[in-house]
């Protein structure tokens, strides 16, 4: 029955939103891609971009000399991929040592994110790959075509002569170092000694050829095409990096309240009775910017925190005789209510103990390490088989796997029922990252067994350093009927 007052169908008012026919536009496209603006930074000098210049020879450093540095007679870092053998200084790891990569790659990201919560993008500005080669590109750009409005001024003109050996000679030398990263990219997977020999002697394997290439280009497209494009697009780093910041994290900032109002003024000018703040409205700090924004429009994802702008402006605060920091390191909380920076914060703690757990996880992990596998695998087409003497034989495959950096010596030894025995004393040499498989065979009297299972623990040991031994168990069968005999 109906709880309806009576049956008839309530009538709900309805508006019809079906559009115009007379207001209907006609489609308009909305196109979704930005064309790029090139961007052609000045060159600025101060005090950050001295630092820039220092962490960017070291960062080069760094890369261009590690492979060329040898450890115990072979490549100190070498991330040998056909042997499956990773060598760093003195370690060796091999696919089952995944677990230490995974966690040195775990805390390089720990450490990235408390950075950034510490200092935002530093990491962008002074050490990034992308920022790195950027900049010596630029470099280059500055050498072969001039400053800042020589090269708006070659962009413009007609092509000619000189336009042509400016811009070859740019591309000529943008593609040597994009060659040299190649070939020492590559060298970090295939030795770099015989890499440069063989290319020496025209002489490269297929593979190398083709990554040698393909970091050729990847580097003086990313590095001399695209720049800012890439920070602002492709990494992702660059995206997220807002999320990890906090009202206290260091950033580079305009400080509105001292640069506003801005505008141009005479030197000697009494500024502040015309209603002027400290920024003069030179707009060298967005002439420096390479990636072309304006600091005073407050923080951007684009920016890298390279700090030019701050060299720029306080440059310019120089010559008109005003304090230095207009653009300045600071925080959000710092610009709006002053006071020091708070460098004890929470989550900047907790981030670091985080870190100092895992590194302490990591070196005990390293420190605990053997540098030696054993593996045992019984003969599964039989339990035991009875030699010519009636002896009841069990058969193994001991997998020795020599993690150490040097030729070992090893010996393997038993324990197990006293009545079970090795056929024949077990040496082997191993040379370093080497796998040996070896047969084993246990001989028993079965007069003198009384069940049909053992446990058996082999034990390899380095006969010149005992302590270097690890030990892999299994199992040693003989004939059911001998079951029990000491209850008989
Ligand atoms: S705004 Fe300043 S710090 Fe940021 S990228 Fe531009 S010049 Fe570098
Ligand atoms: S460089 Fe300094 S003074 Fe010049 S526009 Fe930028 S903030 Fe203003």
């Amino acid at each position: 029955m109906s709880n309806e007052p009576n049956d008839t169908p309530r009538q709900i008012a309805a508006k019809d939103i079906s559009p115009d026919p007379v207001k209907i536009v006609s489609p308009q496209t909305l196109d979704l891609y930005a064309k790029r603006k090139k961007i052609q930074p000045r060159a600025i000098e101060g005090f950050f971009q001295n630092i820039r210049i220092i962490t960017i020879w070291a960062t080069m450093a760094v890369y261009f000399l590690l492979p060329w540095v040898t450890w115990d007679g072979r490549q100190a870092l070498l991330f040998d991929l056909p042997a499956r053998k990773f060598y760093i200084f003195w370690w060796t790891f091999l696919p089952q040592d995944f677990i230490f990569l995974s966690w040195l790659l775990i805390i390089a990201a720990m450490s990235l994110f408390t950075l950034t919560v510490f200092a935002g993008r530093v990491y962008c500005g002074y050490v990034c790959p992308q920022t790195v080669w950027t900049k010596i590109f630029l470099i280059i750009e500055n050498f072969t075509e001039g400053s800042r409005n020589a090269r708006v001024r070659l962009d413009k003109a007609k092509i000619s002569p000189e336009k042509i050996i400016r811009r070859g000679s740019k591309h000529i030398a943008w593609l040597a170092v994009a060659f040299v990263t190649a070939i020492t990219f590559v060298g970090y997977f295939t030795p770099a000694r015989t890499l440069t020999t063989e290319l020496l002697q025209v002489n490269l394997g297929g593979w190398e050829l083709f990554w040698i290439f393909f970091f050729t280009m990847a580097t003086y497209t990313n590095a001399g095409w695209m720049r800012e494009q890439v920070c602002m697009y492709m990494c992702p780093y660059g995206r997220f990096q807002s999320v990890m910041m906090d009202k206290d994290t260091l950033i580079i900032s305009y400080d509105a309240k001292r640069g506003e109002s801005r505008g141009g003024r005479k030197k000697e000018a009494d500024y502040k009775s015309l209603g002027l703040g400290d920024c003069i409205d030179c707009e060298l700090c967005v002439q420096v910017c390479p990636t072309g924004i304006d600091i005073r429009d407050g923080l951007q994802f684009e920016c890298i925190q390279c700090a030019a702008c701050i060299d720029a402006c306080d440059s310019i605060m120089d010559q008109m005789g005003y304090a230095r920091g207009l653009v300045r390191y600071t925080t959000e909380h710092q610009l709006a209510k002053g006071g020091r920076f708070k460098f004890l914060r929470l989550r900047l703690v907790g981030y670091a103990a985080i870190i100092g757990i895992m590194l302490t996880i990591f070196a005990t992990m390293l420190t605990l390490r053997v540098p030696l596998e054993v593996e045992t695998i019984r003969d599964r087409n039989q339990l035991y088989r009875e030699n010519s003497q009636g002896m009841i034989e069990n058969v193994y495959l001991l997998k020795v796997l020599n993690k150490s950096q040097k030729t070992r010596h090893f010996t393997v030894s038993l324990k197990s029922d006293k009545h079970i025995s090795m056929s024949k004393p077990v040496v082997m040499d191993i040379e370093a990252g080497d796998l040996a498989s070896l047969p084993v065979t246990l001989v028993a009297d079965p007069e003198e067994l009384h069940h049909n299972k053992y446990e058996v623990t082999f034990m390899v040991q380095d006969s010149i350093d005992p302590g270097l031994n690890k030990t892999s168990e299994s199992r040693f069968f003989a004939p059911a009927q001998h079951e029990g005999r000491d209850h008989d």
